[in-house]
């Protein structure tokens, strides 16, 4: 590990200039980025501790029915907050199916954002990495690639976002709330990270200096209660990334569909929000025929980035089909004694007491 300045900023104000400063990183819990340092893959000269900025650790459901996440909220407390898992259950049964109970009771809801790609090139120091190092190369290319993407790749990069969180919050049209030098600005979470194309060292929108103060999801959001659900497929289950889920809304109509969302995890460098299959839902009658056109619409134009994870297309159609069933079927009373996993009973009979 190299060595590096630490400061610990009591106001934004002092947190945002000292992130400004070369070389400056922000620390929160350090689930990924004390990984990083430790390997000597993440060398800031500077590190920005904000974990005692004030006001970030709230969750503020606001008069307009908007829910306002505050970037220091810790993933377990926000699974476990009741008013937010009853208002946004894919959201919980994300958190809930992510990483481990240590893991959530310390990772950050902006960290989660922001956390890296597991490719594990990139945590190889001797690998060639664009991500790491522009201009190097990719040895992800014809090497193991079986949890790479089949979505939005490119020749530069073939990594995958590894989050969970992020994919019910993309399908849910959060938004990022950003403080910087300039001032706030908001980015919508389907946009704030960024395929691989020429640059896969550009991951997100997000400037140097900047930080992430809060996730708002709107008020349309919470429509989607009653039917919603999220749908891991992984090596284990506990303590794995996705091989691939879908996250799924969907606002019933006097026995039609109103709106559905569709978003897929473990198959792009983003969050994948599945528009194309959303628009084919709308206005229709549910029926297994209707979930298989959109769960191919949601897999349309995918490609295999390497021999190992060709599969990875179809197994994502599968996943996006028996969510929506799982999501029609009504949203379990209590969390799942698996969350989001595939051997969870759908009604959660087998559930957290
Ligand atoms: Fe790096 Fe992306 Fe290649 Fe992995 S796939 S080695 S993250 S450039």
């Amino acid at each position: 590990m190299n060595r590096f300045a630490y400061t610990r900023p009591a106001t934004l104000a002092e947190a945002l200039a000292a992130g400004a400063e070369p070389g400056a990183a922000y620390l929160a819990a350090g689930t990924n980025l004390l990984d990083l340092m430790k390997g000597g893959l993440a060398t800031p000269e500077r590190v920005i501790d904000i974990t005692r900025l004030p006001g970030l650790d709230r969750i503020e459901h606001l008069p307009d029915g908007s829910t306002r996440i505050g970037a220091l909220v810790r993933n377990a407390d926000l699974a476990r907050d009741a008013r937010f898992a009853k208002t946004y259950p894919a959201v919980a049964e994300a958190l809930l199916s992510g990483a481990s109970a240590q893991l959530r009771n310390a990772a950050t809801t902006g960290g989660n954002v922001l956390q890296r790609t597991r490719c594990p090139y990139f945590y190889d120091a001797a690998a060639a990495c664009n991500r790491r190092d522009p201009g190097a190369g990719c040895d992800a290319v014809g090497g193991a690639t079986r949890l790479h993407a089949v979505l939005g790749w490119s020749e530069g990069c073939i990594a995958t976002h590894p989050s969970d969180f992020c994919v019910p919050l993309a399908a849910l049209d959060a938004m990022v709330e950003i403080e910087g030098a300039a001032g706030r600005r908001e980015v919508a979470l389907a946009a704030f990270h960024r395929l691989p194309g020429e640059t896969p060292e550009h991951e997100s929108e997000l400037a140097p200096g900047e930080l992430i103060a809060a996730v708002r999801l709107p008020p349309e959001a919470a429509g989607f209660a009653a039917h919603a659900r999220y749908l891991k497929v992984r090596d284990r289950t506990s303590y794995a990334f996705a091989t691939v889920s879908a996250a799924v809304g969907l606002s019933l109509d006097g026995g039609l569909i109103g709106q559905g969302r569709i978003a897929l995890g473990g198959v792009a460098a983003k969050p994948w929000r599945a528009s194309e299959a959303e628009a084919l839902l709308a206005g229709q009658a549910p029926d297994p025929e209707l979930f298989r056109r959109a769960a191919e619409a949601a897999l349309a134009g995918a490609e295999p980035s390497g021999e190992a994870n060709a599969f990875k297309i179809d197994l994502a159609r599968r996943v996006v089909g028996r969510a929506l069933a799982l999501a029609l079927a009504g949203t379990p009373e209590r969390p799942t004694a698996l969350p989001a996993s595939v051997f969870s009973l759908s009604h959660g009979a087998a559930a957290h007491v």
